[in-house]
């Protein structure tokens, strides 16, 4: 079966077909750093990370750009009132950003670019834009001319009578069209602002993806993604600006993916509705390895709420899939023998099986939510065959262990245990952090060893310090 996708822009699955065979370009969406991201935010982070695991799996060279919005209202407004520059916040909440997508299990992505860093390109963008008739300058400001592009409303399946009835006018705004929307802002007093054509300014929210996904990606790209919430305005607004600059007649966007919301009491959870969670307080409690669970176990259009139950559910599906790795690790020190009278070439065929159902679900749409369910398909196979035979061949433990490790580099929910990352990258980088700590406590500088310790918390690493020197160890 080939990979199909739900395409919003014709709202059917399609089957994916990159535009360079083998090749993926891929933009997401990605946070304005004003603050911590919550637990709703972390739902396209999460998931979209997992179609770019699964594309790769696949055997695609994606190239996954996901950018940092580091310029707006909200950044400006925030900075104002810390008394910091917008630099200064957008600096701070990327880093508190990587550590808890890091703790998360999220893959960086090849490009994080920020927008205040592509100030040239967005400007280069805005005057092809101009250029070819499709927005218009009034007093340093510049407008999207909405008259101008008839294909508007088309991801968002709305006609422009029913946009417009929606759209306001801010005071101060002195545009033609109630839903032409601004590229570019003039100067206004204490905010941060660059030298363009039209004078000093900032760029409009949209803008900065227009113009950040065609320096890294080129007009035309095969997936750009985001919660549902960013249909309108903001992709039906990239798609306009992104095709009246290229002008090539060829779309924006093949396939345009979004997540259903994370609900929270049946309420999007969200920033102005003050019913938010953040990812950082859900990572103090819950295991992340729980929350990625939680955010797999539903199918990523579907709304999913949030609740303890349903997380105490994911920590017990989390911990059946661990144990049944535990148990397997424990029997292949005790229970191999290559003269065990154990069906092989059976439990390779239900293997087989399984595999094709797993591959079969994450082709359809990615459904993660069915590929959790064979997980334990093959979890229960693996437990019946502990549990009915006493001896079992290497063969047998091998393939198990590679099930569970191939499975789990697409899913991330069962995780290594520590007898095993002891060895590789991650302990190594964990042991630096820990030297740094204790460099830092001689040094009394108790600001950067509490740091430390946080940063190793959110990410699941809590440490101990013995007459024998600091010990850290992963909470499940
Ligand atoms: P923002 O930082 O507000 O631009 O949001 C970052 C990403 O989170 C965007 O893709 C949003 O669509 C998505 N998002 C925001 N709230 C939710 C929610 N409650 N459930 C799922 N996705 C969300
Ligand atoms: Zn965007």
């Amino acid at each position: 079966m080939s990979l199909t996708l739900f395409n919003d822009l014709t709202r059917k699955k399609e089957v994916f077909t990159p535009i360079k065979p083998g090749q993926v370009s891929f933009y997401s969406c990605g946070p304005t750093v004003y603050d911590y991201f919550h637990i709703g935010n972390a739902r396209p982070f999460i998931v979209f990370d997992v179609l770019r695991r699964w594309l790769e799996h696949e055997g695609y060279k994606v190239t996954f750009v996901q950018n940092f919005t580091d310029i707006d209202d909200k950044m400006i407004h925030r900075a104002n009132k810390e008394n910091i520059t917008v630099k200064e916040l957008a600096d701070k909440f990327i880093a508190e950003y990587n550590k808890d997508a890091d703790a998360l299990g999220i893959r960086r992505p090849d490009v994080s670019p920020r927008a205040t860093e592509h100030i040239p390109e967005i400007i280069h963008t805005i005057e092809r834009i101009i250029a070819n008739g499709h927005a218009y300058v009034v007093d340093g400001d510049v407008y999207f001319d909405i008259k101008s592009w008839p294909k508007y409303g088309s991801l968002c399946k709305q006609n422009l009578e029913d946009l417009e009835a929606g759209a306001r006018v801010e005071p101060g705004e002195k545009k033609k069209d109630p839903l032409d929307f601004v590229l570019w802002k003039s100067e206004k007093p204490g905010e941060p602002s660059w030298e363009s054509p039209w004078g000093k300014g900032r760029p409009g929210w949209h803008i900065e993806c227009s113009a950040m996904s065609s320096k890294y990606l080129g007009d035309n790209i095969d997936i750009h993604s985001g919660g549902i919430d960013l249909i309108f305005p903001h992709h039906e607004n990239e798609a306009a600006q992104s095709e009246a600059a290229s002008n090539s007649g060829k779309p924006f966007v093949n396939y345009w993916l979004h997540n259903g919301f994370l609900l929270i009491d049946d309420m999007k959870m969200s920033k102005s509705l003050g019913n938010f969670k953040t990812a950082r307080s859900a990572l103090r409690q819950f295991p992340p390895l729980a929350i990625r669970f939680f955010m797999l176990s539903a199918h990523y259009r579907s709304p999913i709420n949030f609740s303890p139950e349903s997380l105490s559910q994911a920590v017990a599906g989390v911990e059946r899939l661990r144990n049944c790795k535990a148990d397997l690790d424990f029997a292949a020190k005790t229970r191999v023998n290559d003269n065990a009278n154990f069906g092989i070439n059976k439990f390779k065929a239900e293997l087989k099986e399984l595999d094709k159902n797993f591959s079969d679900a994450m082709n359809d749409d990615f459904n993660t939510a069915a590929a959790i369910g064979i997980l334990f398909d093959v979890v229960y196979l693996i437990n019946t065959s502990l549990k009915e035979n006493e001896f079992l061949p290497s063969e047998f433990f091998m393939l198990a262990k590679k099930a569970l490790d191939d499975y789990d580099k697409i899913l991330g929910v069962i995780g290594r245990d520590d007898a095993e990352t002891e060895h590789d990258d991650i302990s190594a980088e964990i042991e630096k952090l820990i030297a740094e700590r204790n460099e830092a406590r001689k040094a009394k500088d108790f600001k950067r060893s509490d740091e430390i310790r946080d940063t190793l918390k959110v990410r699941g690493i809590v440490l101990e310090d013995t007459p024998q020197g600091t010990k850290w160890k992963r909470e499940l």
